[in-house]
């Protein structure tokens, strides 16, 4: 749960910083707003992926599970500014299977937190082989990062594409290859590893 009463304090400081009067009309409720939504943003501190992922079924044949283009918002570590995109993430079951929107609760348990986008890429993986132990899985994020976007290098529409394999997606580059071919593979052609 997230300390109110200290962010509260904190952006009223924050705003003060910048010369802002923090007792005009339109900034006298921001604090509390802010709060508040923090405390919907930062969700995914008290919560852990392995809860979602820990009900399987079992399958008879183990066929290769891509959900594609799920949408993220997530807070940049650096510089409390929002990065958003697509998630992409496949995997090879090992006589099991999760439902399909318990990967997209897993995107948010991660997302919802200060992130960078290299290491929630790495966070998604590892909690499917942890918790689903499946033959191999893989994981792709691409993103738009507004502190790179609106600020600094101002490169708009600019998008920073990570990736993540594990097991047989990293041993055989035939389940990268139908991956990369699953998910459209022109995105990769995009890929941009800039920290
Ligand atoms: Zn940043």
């Amino acid at each position: 749960m997230v300390d109110q009463t200290k962010i509260e304090e904190a952006v009223r400081m924050l705003l003060e910083g910048i010369g802002e009067d923090v007792a005009r009309e339109g900034l006298r409720e921001t604090p509390d707003r802010i709060a508040r939504m923090y405390g919907e943003i930062f969700a995914g501190m008290d919560e852990d992926a392995g809860e979602h992922l820990s009900k399987t079924f079992a399958v008879a044949s183990n066929e290769i599970v891509v959900v594609k283009d799920i949408t993220f918002y997530s807070i940049c570590e650096h510089h409390l500014m929002p990065f958003y995109g697509k998630a992409h993430i496949a995997y090879l079951p090992d006589g099991k299977v999760v439902g399909l929107s318990k990967l997209a609760r897993t995107v948010e348990v991660y997302a919802r937190r200060p992130q960078i986008q290299e290491q929630m890429t790495i966070q998604i993986v590892e909690a499917i082989m942890e918790h689903l132990k499946p033959q191999g899985a893989m994981v792709m994020l691409e993103a738009e990062h507004l502190c790179m976007t609106m600020r600094g290098v101002e490169k708009p529409g600019s998008r920073t594409v990570t990736m993540a394999s594990r097991g047989c997606f990293q041993e055989e580059t035939k389940w990268q290859e139908l991956f990369f071919q699953m998910i459209g593979n022109q995105k990769v052609l995009n890929q941009d590893l800039v920290n």
